[in-house]
């Protein structure tokens, strides 16, 4: 049993080295190369349902978008097309099959993946053979450059502060009396300076989360987009509350019961996200509903002209287009943004 053994590693460690951060924990779980989530579960569908599959619409109008923008960059030849953590490839196969008819673009087109997980790698290599791997942004090459991102930041390991009194104490998980992981607090309290002005004001008990990689790579990106945009598009908020969730066969479960076996993620920071790109001198682009987003792009004509192309599948293709884009399903808790270098138009459908 895979799960059991990483969980026996983890407690060991805590035993001998003392209590460790959520973000440790969520990069063991989540990219451990034996037992890891990423390393063991490349039939991600089993667990979780992304946009690109839910249905074909998003990938292909995530083409057509970067079709448009290769054409506002003055059509460059070549140019890199930049997927972060691509999952099972269905964005980019329905993406590559939306634009097979722009002319040039397929020509001019030099994919890159950054994917640490070779199981997911090999199903990637199927529809992209040509794309050329990566496993840290850094290696991305610098020049006209489209990216992708979904569901990529949702995965990066966070820390957690939790408001007590005063003070702010870093969330850490331990070991209980029985040797069971269990979460809990440390005891010095961080110094408050150390979190942005938007958490000081919190109540006691608050949480507030932090990807300490998160500014290295919204870096490394802006430091290759020349000229070029990133349109990252996650599950939203603004570093306030406890988003840490684990989702194992499409349930919620304890963060702590199956490390290793569970696809765990936390709410992007977009606030931070914005800072970190304003500052380095990118134009920022939302944050806008996927909702929003993906009607302005055309939803609706597609989800129309599909389903009297196919009507023995407007039922599936309606429950597709009300799961991307309704307020109560993907439409608002997800959200888009994009980064672009200075002197362009707005993007498409922003
Ligand atoms: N974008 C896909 C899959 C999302 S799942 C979709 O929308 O369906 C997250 C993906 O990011 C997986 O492919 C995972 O292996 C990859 N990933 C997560 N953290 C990563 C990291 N730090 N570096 C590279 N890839 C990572």
């Amino acid at each position: 049993m895979t799960d059991a053994e990483l969980k026996r590693r983890l407690i060991r460690r805590i035993a001998l080295g003392g209590p460790m951060r959520v973000s440790e924990f969520m990069a063991l779980a989540l990219h451990d190369p034996t037992h890891g989530y990423y390393a063991t579960h490349p039939g991600l569908g089993a667990d979780f349902i992304t946009a690109p599959e839910t249905s074909q619409m998003f990938g292909e109008l995530i083409g057509l978008w970067c079709a448009h923008e290769w054409d506002v960059l003055g059509r460059p030849a070549p140019f890199h097309l930049v997927e972060l953590g691509p999952g099972t490839g269905a964005l980019m196969r329905d993406a590559l099959r939306a634009t097979t008819k722009i002319a040039g673009f397929h020509q001019a087109m030099r994919p890159h993946f950054v994917e640490t997980s070779p199981a997911l790698r090999a199903l990637q290599r199927e529809i992209a053979p040509h794309a050329e791997f990566h496993d840290v942004l850094e290696t991305l090459l610098i020049g006209p450059t489209l990216l992708i991102a979904n569901e990529f930041f949702d995965c990066l390991p966070i820390r957690q502060f939790v408001r007590d009194g005063a003070f702010w104490r870093e969330r850490e998980i331990g070991l209980d009396a029985a040797h069971a992981l269990r979460f809990g607090l440390s005891p010095t309290p961080i110094d408050n300076a150390a979190l942005p002005g938007r958490a000081r004001a919190a109540q006691p008990g608050a949480v507030f989360e932090i990807a300490p990689t998160l500014k290295t790579d919204v870096e490394a990106i802006v430091a290759r987009l020349k000229p070029g945009r990133a349109l990252i598009i996650d599950y939203g908020g603004d570093g306030l509350g406890d988003t840490l969730q684990a989702l194992r066969a499409h349930a919620k479960e304890d963060v702590l019961a199956h490390p290793g076996e569970a696809d765990l993620t936390a709410h992007v920071d977009f606030a931070a996200l914005a800072e970190h790109a304003r500052g380095a001198g990118l134009h920022v682009s939302g944050p806008l509903a996927q909702g929003a987003f993906l009607k302005a792009l055309g939803i609706d004509q597609r989800a129309e002209a599909l389903a009297r192309a196919n009507p023995d599948q407007a039922d599936k293709i309606a429950r597709g287009h009300a799961r991307l884009t309704h307020h109560d399903q993907m439409g608002a808790l997800f959200k888009a943004l994009c980064l672009s270098s200075p002197g362009l138009p707005e993007p498409a459908g922003f």
